[in-house]
């Protein structure tokens, strides 16, 4: 992908004008050090010079002590300006991971569906380490080393033109032969970290499946893979390694070759007595010092092009648009909502209709059993309420207001959503239950989980409150994960409940905890309940069987299960988990 520089640089300038002091002061210092980088050598001559025509001790010693301070100087500058580079770097792309971050969360559901979460965390953060080293290091190493560059040449000039274009000379040769030698390794490098990627990829996928693995018996099918990533690798590396090799004597060639050239040159010159001893050797300094500059500015170009393709990336993440806007300014009433469903129609991918022209309304107070096959859309429903998803045509109202007139926030504040499977989050079980809305007191929390019986639960808690949990909520059963999610929503206080069952059987003792708690968080809410057990549906005001995303009937549970010819009777009567799943 071809980046212009103008790109790059509204991108520097977008996350380095916050920071301009920071970059104002690595200039200064860059600046300082070149120019003590440049004029140091100049010392040593002077020391050389004056030691040949037999200057006086004290002389010699005020060079040589101000050569040992410049030097230091320039070591401890050194040492700040990285630090300060360092530090623009790491502030300019922890805001853009921020950024990031925040525009991801807020992308709708459709956009997560299609990425996987290791892509987004290559793009968080892989994307964001290559341009973490543009940040810091290109600015550092290219200006300063690009400067030191024109600073030597310039004095070299100063000296004497022949020199200095002959150093010149040098400079560009070197640049082109090192910029040959980098295009010829790059690809060679690439395909050894494809190669290492993909192992790891291929040990990540392994390690997390291992308890399947072992059931199935598939070791030697793991090991046998194993081995062919590794052997991949082994070659991509070996190739890349000797590459890298060539690629170092070149350079050291080219260096050798520089220092002949420099000290011939000074030798020959010195010979005709056009310069003195000093600056001979000023010659073969300075012939130095630009090589490490010139190879600097080589890695740093393929820097820059690593930078331009997560730039690319980045922009091209910015570009998605996000389906659901949050631009309502309409507030939901309080306390229990009524839900309407105005001839909504919704399909994931253009071509299917998984819900079509669905047709309901629901009093507040009032309880919505959904029943239907797997697949038939039920989940699809809630999803909607809670506007993960839009709906292409009609509407869905709460409280008779349509749902994309409300902000968002408002909208999760007033739902409380307990879904199929419950996310539990690596922190400690108050944050996992308040989600970290410091303004709920743990008095609060305490009453909730007495309230749901949890307190047996709760005993066996090292740290009580502070206890942290694993994520994927790793050490609880599926009934306390439920009854912790059940909690939340407890402390939320919502006006409509969203309960989509979890269709694992509980043992009975759990299920009927549940069933108290699920008892107690109907009460004077408005519910839609997707249920999976007779016991669930029971407590149900209205019921509505989907069938391929349609309603399928949808009456007063009294009148369904009194119709003899109703699919809700049939299933009453074959038992609901055997139907319905
Ligand atoms: P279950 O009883 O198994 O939970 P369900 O009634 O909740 O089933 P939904 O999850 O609403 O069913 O799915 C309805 C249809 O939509 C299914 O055909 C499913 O394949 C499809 N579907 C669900 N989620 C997505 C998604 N994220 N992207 C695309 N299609 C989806
Ligand atoms: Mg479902």
């Amino acid at each position: 992908m071809q980046i212009t520089v103008q790109r790059y640089g509204s991108f520097l300038l977008r996350y380095l004008k916050p920071q301009k002091r920071r970059v104002l002061l690595l200039a200064l210092l860059l600046l300082t050090t070149i120019g003590l980088k440049v004029i140091n050598p100049q010392i040593i001559r002077y020391f050389i010079d004056a030691a040949q025509t037999g200057s006086a001790l004290d002389q010699l010693t005020t060079a040589a002590v101000l050569f040992l301070i410049f030097a230091l100087i320039v070591q401890g500058l050194s040492v700040v300006a990285t630090y300060v580079g360092e530090n623009i770097g790491w502030y300019a792309t922890n805001s853009l991971r921020g950024d990031l971050m925040k525009f991801c969360l807020g992308l709708d559901m459709s956009f997560h569906n299609e990425h996987t979460p290791g892509e987004m965390i290559e793009r968080l953060d892989g994307d964001v380490l290559d341009l973490a080293i543009f940040f810091a290091q290109f600015i550092i190493r290219v200006l300063g080393n690009l400067l030191l560059l024109v600073g030597i040449l310039f004095a070299m000039y100063l000296e004497d033109w022949r020199i200095g274009l002959a150093l010149t000379v040098y400079s560009v040769i070197s640049l082109v032969a090192f910029n040959q030698l980098r295009s010829v390794s790059v690809p060679h490098w690439k395909a050894a970290r494809d190669a290492s990627s993909n192992l790891f990829s291929f040990l990540e996928e392994q390690l997390s499946g291992t308890e399947d693995i072992r059931a199935s018996g598939a070791t030697d099918y793991v090991m046998h893979n194993l081995y062919r990533f590794n052997g991949q690798r082994l070659q991509k590396e070996r190739k890349a390694g000797l590459m890298n090799t060539l690629v170092i004597q070149t350079w050291i060639a080219l260096y050798g070759v520089g220092r002949i050239l420099a000290f011939v040159a000074g030798f020959i010159l010195f010979q005709q007595h056009a310069i003195t001893l000093g600056t001979a050797y000023l010659i073969v300094y300075y012939t130095d010092a630009i090589f490490r500059p010139l190879r600097e500015i080589t890695n740093e170009i393929q820097n820059l092009q690593k930078a331009g393709g997560s730039i690319g990336r980045i922009e091209e993440l910015y570009k998605i648009e996000n389906k659901i806007k949050d631009t309502g300014t309409d507030h939901l009433p309080s306390g229990a909502l009524a839900v309407e469903f105005d001839h909504a129609t919704f399909s994931y991918n253009a071509d299917d209709k998984i819900l079509a022209d669905l047709d309901f309304h629901l009093q507040p107070g009032q309880v919505l059993g959904l029943l239907g096959r797997t697949g038939s859309g039920k989940t699809t429903v809630t999803r909607l309420v809670f506007r993960l998803y839009e709906v292409t045509h009609g509407a869905i109202r709460l409280g008779g207001v349509d749902i994309r007139m409300v902000p968002l926030a408002d909208l999760q504040h007033h739902i409380g959503m307990v879904t199929q499977d419950v996310q539990l989050f690596r922190a400690s079980v108050r944050n996992n239950l308040t989600f970290f809305d410091t303004t709920i007191s743990d008095e609060a929390i305490m009453r909730v989980l007495a309230d749901l019986e949890l307190m047996d639960w709760f005993s066996t808690l090292a740290a009580g409150l502070d206890t942290e949990l694993e994520s994927g909520g790793k050490g609880l059963s599926a009934g306390e994960g439920q009854l912790l999610a059940f909690t939340r929503v407890f402390l939320k206080n919502p006006g409509l409940v969203i309960l989509d069952e979890a269709s694992s059987r509980l043992d009975p003792a759990t299920e009927q905890k549940i069933e108290r708690a699920v008892d107690k968080l109907l009460k004077n809410r408005t519910g839609i309940i997707v249920a999976h057990r007779l016991a669930t549906v029971q407590r149900a005001d209205q019921i509505m069987v989907l069938e391929g995303g349609h309603i399928l009937e949808h009456d007063s549970y009294d009148a369904l299960a009194a119709n003899p010819d109703s699919r809700f009777a049939e299933l009453l009567r074959v038992g609901l988990e055997e139907v319905a799943a």
